[in-house]
């Protein structure tokens, strides 16, 4: 029987330019540091009860916020 090993949640740049758009196809909004776009993330768990990961853009270079994706 084989356990899986639990593995570090580590965020990861999302694959093009699907990470900067949204579905509807406007543009996230895109904070200049890490910190700010941490900071909106608190505010929106703190607020909404949302668990969002931050991670910066290839297209853009700056950082958005995005729902926590786990494997499954
Ligand atoms: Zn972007």
């Amino acid at each position: 029987m084989k356990r899986r090993k639990s593995r570090p949640v580590t965020p990861r740049p999302l694959a093009g330019m699907s990470s900067h758009f949204k579905k509807d196809g406007s543009p996230k909004v895109a904070y200049r540091t890490q910190r700010e776009a941490q900071e909106s993330a608190q505010a929106t768990w703190t607020l909404h009860g949302l668990d969002l990961q931050t991670y910066r853009c290839d297209y853009c270079h700056q950082w958005h916020m995005g729902k926590a994706f786990r494997e499954e």
